[in-house]
């Protein structure tokens, strides 16, 4: 992967896409590139469209930096980078990038809108995006699928997903380490400023592994994929709820397409009828804080997974 060329180097406006859905740290990003290119004395333009981003809608933000920027939207085919936090909406975007030279950063983490889910037997296939990593980088300049939601996962800490992706970024573009990481403090509260160091640690080694050719492709980890991988027989899912994290908003609740969730006395989600549950992972998807994780295997296999 080539650095993508930033005003220091050429006259021209970088302009630089990031989407996603609500509650996974779009806007973040966004801030972080827009005030580091301020920094550094450039004009910067961002704007952002996040409506419906407490219901699991689109979030989508375009950053716009130069020597001189006057419109803050990128049009069609314009954007050098566009990093997407949800692969469906990276999928959607794709015209937005340059034909020939853009570069395509993805999170395979899917989030898959409840009416994808009108098959509700278990393991049923969902109406959602079915492009691989592989086919999609036939149809780029430059194109990296990372499980960014898996390595932040990996650090203890799902929700620092986000700056995985911003240290992939990172590398295509003409900034240092040192400008990076300060940008990134402005923006993450101090307590989780450590955790989020390293996302972004590993999100740069993540993609220069990839500069190497030494990346691996991302596992499938599709219910479907799941079962298909499972053998005869079908293990029943189960959920991992933290109760801390719960913020009691209902989404969950409201859009269980099986409606086995509840909020209990303590206004904590709660799944109510187990049995009801097909695992197909809407709660886990949609809940903005994160506060469920829907597991298809065993909780003994779960358990000596664990780090
Ligand atoms: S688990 Fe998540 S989506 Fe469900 S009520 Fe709690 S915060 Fe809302
Ligand atoms: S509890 Fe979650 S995984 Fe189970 S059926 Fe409802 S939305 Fe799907």
């Amino acid at each position: 992967m080539s650095t993508v060329d930033t005003p220091a180097a050429s006259p021209a406006v970088t302009n630089v896409l990031i989407v996603g859905v609500g509650g996974q740290g779009v806007i973040l990003v966004s801030k972080v590139l827009a005030y580091l290119a301020q920094q550094r004395g450039f004009e910067v333009k961002q704007s952002e469209v996040h409506g419906m981003a407490k219901r699991g809608g689109a979030v989508f933000s375009h950053v716009r930096f130069g020597p001189q920027v006057w419109s803050p939207t990128i049009t069609q085919g314009e954007a050098d980078v566009l990093v997407a936090l949800e692969w469906a909406e990276g999928l959607r975007w794709l015209p937005w990038l340059r034909h020939g030279r853009g570069l395509f950063v993805a999170d395979t983490k899917r989030i898959v809108p409840p009416f994808a889910c009108l098959n509700r037997r278990p393991g049923a296939a969902m109406r959602y995006a079915r492009e691989t990593p592989a086919e999609v980088r036939e149809h780029v300049a430059e194109g990296c699928a990372i499980d960014a939601t898996r390595i932040a996962e990996d650090l203890g800490n799902e929700r620092v997903a986000n700056v995985v992706l911003l240290g992939a970024l990172s590398v295509a573009l003409d900034f240092t380490v040192d400008e990076w990481e300060t940008a990134l403090a402005t923006f993450v509260p101090a307590k989780t400023l450590s955790v989020n160091l390293k996302a972004f640690g590993l999100g740069r080694e993540w993609i220069e592994r990839e500069r190497r050719g030494e990346g691996t492709e991302p596992a499938d980890t599709s219910h479907a994929a799941t079962l298909a991988g499972s053998g005869t027989e079908v293990p029943a899912p189960w959920l991992e709820i933290t109760p801390a994290w719960c913020k009691s908003c209902d989404i969950c609740v409201k859009l269980c397409p099986e409606r086995c969730l509840v909020l209990n006395g303590e206004r904590v989600v709660e799944l109510a009828e187990p049995e009801r549950c097909t695992g197909c992972r809407l709660c886990e998807w949609l809940c903005p804080d994160f506060a469920i994780r829907v597991h298809l295997e065993s909780p003994a296999l779960s358990a000596a997974a664990a780090p």
